[in-house]
This record gives C-alpha cells, structure tokens and sequence, in this order.
C-alpha cells in the first residue's frame, strides 16, 4: 500500500471506524485530493457522502457541500460531529446566534465541512473568497436537472462555482443514473472533463418476485409462514392500510407494528428502534420508513402496493440483504394500484413524467422476462445472462398462439362501443349474470359469454398482456375505458396473430390452519363481522356485499 493509501486507510478507521473503502470509494477520493473534478454515479445508502468527507479531513482547508434539504443537512452535520469531525452548516432557518457562531468558526477556519443550501450560497459569497476552500462538493446532483421532479431552480445558478475556483476539485453527486441526467449535470456544472463513476446498482442477493395481488393478506400470512423469525419490512400506499396490516399480523401471532409519517416523533423513534434491535422483526410501513435506518440484517421487503416509480420501489427493496445474504422481495401487482396510482398522479404537478415513471414501473412487474434485466436496463446497466435469481427466471412463462382469444376480446371490446373499463369487459365476455351487466343490457350483445371458459383472472391477464402489446389503449381520464388501437385492426381484418403468455403462477404457499375468530356481540354484530370478514376478501365482487340495512332486515 502506497503511504497515501495507508494514510487515507487510517482516516477511514479513525473517524468513521469502517475497515474497508466500498467500490470506487478510494478511486474517487485520490482523484479529488489530486485536483480532479469528478461525477459519482452510486446507489442511495452506497456511500457517496464518504467521498468528500474523507478528502475533506486529508486536505488543509475547508470543504463546501451544496446540499438540497435542511434535514438531510442537519442528520449529516450530527453524524459527522458524533465522529469528531468539525462540521456546520448554514441555512436559511438558524437563528442569528448560530449563524454567528457558523461564520466566525468558518472565518477562522475551525471547519473541516460546511454545509450550504443553494439557496443560502450567495450570503456566504464574501466569506467564502476569504478561506481556503479545498474542494466542493454538489450533493444530489440530479437536483440540477429541470426534468427531473426534484428540481431546484437554485441548483442552476451552481455554474459559476468552476469558474470562481477553477483549482478547486469539484464533486457532484447523485443516485440518479440516467446518462442524460449525467450529461445535463456535468455541463450545468462546468465540469465536462469530469470522471464519470458509476457503481453498480446491481443486489444479487435480492430474490426479485412479483406476484398477482389476490388474496394478499392470506398470501403474506403464508409467506410470514415459511419466513419465521426473520425480520422484514412491508410497504402500503396508505397510512390506514399499515395500521389495518399490522393488527392482521398480530391477529395472527405475529410481532408487527405500523410506522407512518402519523405517528409523533418519539413513537417513531421507539419503533425504529425496536426494529433495528430485533425487538420488533416486521414494520408495516409507508414509505416514510427506512430512510437512513442502518439495519443489515432485513431478510425480505413485501410491496403491499405498487411503487409508484422504480426509483422508489429500488430504494425500498434495497433495505433488504445489506449484509449480502440471500433475501426476498415480494411485489404485489394488481392492474386496480395502477389506476390508483394514475389518480394520484392527475392531481400533481408534472403529469407526464410522473405517468412516464409510473408506466415504467408497469411494465416491470408485468415482464414476462428476467426482472432483474428489466430493472437495471432502467438505471443504464446492461445484463447480459439471465439473472436466474428472479421469480421469472424460475419459472418461465409459457407462450402459446392467443389470436382467438384476442379476436374475443377485441370484438367485445367493440360490441361495448368502446365505452367500457377493463372489469366490465370481463364480466361481459365471461356473461357475469350481475345487476351492473344486466342494467345496461349487455345480456343481449353477440359477443356475452363468448370467453366463459376462460378464468376470471387469466382473462384479466391476458387483456393487460394485449394492452401492453399495443392491441388496447386505456383511457385512464375516461373511467379507464378500453379502445381498439390501429394494430387491433390488423389482428380482427387481416389475421395477424398474437401470442399471449399463461399466467406466471405464484409459487404457492400453503397458509396453515387458521381458526377463524369467533365474532362477539349481538346478531347484528355477528352478521356485521361476517360480512365485513367477506368484504375485505378480494375475490369477493362488492355487488354481493349486503349493506348495513339489509342485514338489519335478516336480524
Ligand atoms: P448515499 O449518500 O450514497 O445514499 P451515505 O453516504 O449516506 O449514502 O452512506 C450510507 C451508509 O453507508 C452510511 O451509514 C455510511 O456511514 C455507510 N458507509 C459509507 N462508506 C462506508 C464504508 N467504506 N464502509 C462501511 N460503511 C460505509
Ligand atoms: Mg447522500
């Protein structure tokens, strides 16, 4: 080891206690202490703040971090002080005390960090020119970008840094790894020479799965089944839905709590806590949990809902396997989250990017090929060989010639004008004798019942595999009614064929016995817990739920 090295290796043991530099660390950090401006591509949790930490304690002087949030900011600042290292930061929210305190510390160089908003840089302009500023550093660098849906306007004004101190090596930072994004930062910041690091996103520990959302209460009861004693996370879209989760698993026996923004800060704390201790294996969560939780030990992460891009649905299946052992992810897909994923988006700014990321995110957990190909095909990576650690690559779909039954389809489709969702097109084609079919009259069209033998769910499925080959087009604005598209044309008219592919079947797990519970209470009661039992079973249509009232009457 070159005495460099040994130094930088003592630096890393004696400030941070870590042993060993991850990949690209070291490289990175040699590059900025020689002078070089560099852009680092690296996961969330792979360790970029590493990279101009350490350099800041190997050079004389002081280092300037841009960084976008004031938590994120104040989290760093401690955790860096709890180590011995001089940091502070500055920002628009400090009272003038500490705002004095900063800059006299700063003047007098008694900072090894500093930690600006890009907002707050131009306040600290003069003082800036009269200190030794050793490099600089541009956290969550994509923030540059005015695409992207974390752009902050004050990031572009970030440009003029390289030019006040062309000397000074200059690190952006990000995990977003889009090669535009790359491209955009590193013009915007006037570093076009710099190295490009970019780490693999690659956790080939990380079992991918993704399974139809039926039944997914029984499914991850059965799943908790053959998991005991493991530790693991499930995500919900919904604050309600991890609180109604978590009494479920209790229900059944087992240590779960619910964690969401809700909750006051010293409860979430003691959960947390509980978590990383072992205390607490299973946290039903929003995805407000796991951010900067260090717990290596997290053997599976279950999707309750669908993420609604695959940023985040990385991030949270990366908190499991840090420690690099075997773990599973579970993603529940149904085709009813994406609309109400698309709903959510409607309401929000930037619209087409979002659906963009969302229809991303689709067309992952409907692939009908390697996921894990699919998913860092995403990030820029390429996989050659099958990734054989995926719920596909276990079990590969069987493709067979669906041309009749997309015929079906599509001249149901049309018999309904084009006027109808997804679930009435089923019902229709299946001739469901129920009050929503009957009361348009759809019992009397030519195409009801022509697909009866075809399962309910496989229909579902092969309609969506038609959608996402291009035969059907969704109006997601017009209750998700469902057109033909020019191809459609070409498969009713000129015999095109199609082929669809049979359902991936979930690799089934037995739930054990469960007694049910014995409903307490007067008649009304009993029949209430019935049916509501009942109503949370999604396989059961919300037509035959009986109302409050109806049940008063069978009292
Ligand atoms: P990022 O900014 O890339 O999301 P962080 O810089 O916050 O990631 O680092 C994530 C975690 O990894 C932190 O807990 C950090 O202390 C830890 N870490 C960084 N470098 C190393 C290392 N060489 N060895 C062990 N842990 C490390
Ligand atoms: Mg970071």
């Amino acid at each position: 080891m070159t005495p460099e090295k040994d130094n930088l290796h003592k630096l890393l043991k004696t400030h941070f206690g870590y042993d060993h530099f991850r990949e690209n660390q070291l490289d990175i950090i040699q590059d900025i202490i020689s002078g070089k401006d560099t852009l680092v591509i690296m996961p969330t949790g792979g360790g970029k703040s590493m990279c101009f930490q350490l350099p800041s304690l190997a050079l004389s002087g002081t280092a300037l971090v841009i960084s976008p949030l004031i938590a994120l900011m104040k989290d760093q600042v401690d955790a860096l002080k709890a180590n011995g290292i001089r940091a502070a930061y500055y920002n628009s929210t400090q009272a003038p005390e500490e705002i004095e305190k900063v800059t006299h510390d700063l003047r007098e160089g008694h900072l090894d960090l500093i930690y600006v908003a890009p907002e707050s840089l131009s306040l600290l302009d003069t003082l800036l020119q009269e200190i030794q500023v050793n490099l600089i550093a541009v956290d969550e660098a994509h923030c540059i970008s005015s695409w992207g849906h974390d752009f902050r306007p004050a990031y572009t004004q970030l440009g003029y840094l390289k030019k006040r101190y062309p000397e000074t090596p200059l690190v952006a930072l990000t995990a977003t790894a889009d090669v535009s994004t790359q491209d955009d930062i590193a013009e915007q910041l006037s570093i076009p020479k710099a190295k490009r690091y970019v780490a693999s996103f690659d956790r080939p520990n990380l079992f991918l799965d993704v399974r139809p959302g039926q039944n997914r209460i029984q499914q991850i009861l059965a799943f908790l089944d053959n998991h005991p004693f493991e530790s693991g996370i499930v995500y919900c879209l919904s604050r309600k839905s991890t609180e109604q989760l978590a009494q479920k698993l209790r229900d059944a026996d087992h240590t779960a709590k619910a964690y969401h923004a809700g909750l006051d800060a010293k409860e979430r704390a003691k959960i947390q806590e509980d978590f990383i201790n072992d205390k607490t294996p299973i946290i039903v969560a929003t995805i407000a949990f796991g951010m900067g939780i260090d717990k290596s030990n997290v053997r599976w992460v279950i999707h309750y809902n669908m993420p609604k891009n695959i940023e985040g649905y990385y991030q949270e299946i990366g908190r499991a396997g840090r420690d690099g052992i075997p773990s599973h992810t579970l993603l529940f897909y149904s085709y009813a989250d994406t609309i109400q994923l698309r709903k959510f988006i409607e309401n929000s700014a930037n619209i087409e990017y979002q659906t963009a990321k969302l229809e991303r995110m689709q067309q992952y957990a409907e692939a009908l090929s390697c996921r894990r190909k699919v998913l860092l095909n995403y990030f820029g990576e390429f996989l050659i060989e099958d990734c054989g650690n995926c719920d596909i690559c276990k079990n590969n779909p069987e493709y067979f010639d669906g041309t009749t039954i997309a015929q079906k389809v599509l001249s149901g489709v049309t018999r309904l004008k084009e006027q109808e969702a997804l679930g009435m097109v089923i019902d229709v084609l299946r001739g469901a004798h129920n009050a929503s079919v009957y009361d348009k009259g759809y019992q009397h069209i030519k195409t009801f019942g022509a697909a009866k033998d075809i399962a309910w769910k496989d229909l579902q499925q092969y309609i969506i595999q038609m959608i996402n080959q291009g035969l059907l087009e969704i109006r997601f604005r017009e209750s998700g009614r469902l057109l033909l598209t020019s191809l459609a044309k070409e498969v009713l008219f000129k015999g095109k064929k199609v082929q669809l592919a049979n359902l991936v079947q979930p690799i089934v797990e037995i739930p054990k016995e469960r007694k049910p519970k014995k409903p307490k209470g007067t008649l009304f009661e009993k029949l209430r817990e019935l049916r509501n039992e009942l109503a949370r079973d999604e396989n059961v249509p919300a037509y035959i739920i009986f109302s409050d009232a109806s049940l008063k009457d069978m009292e």
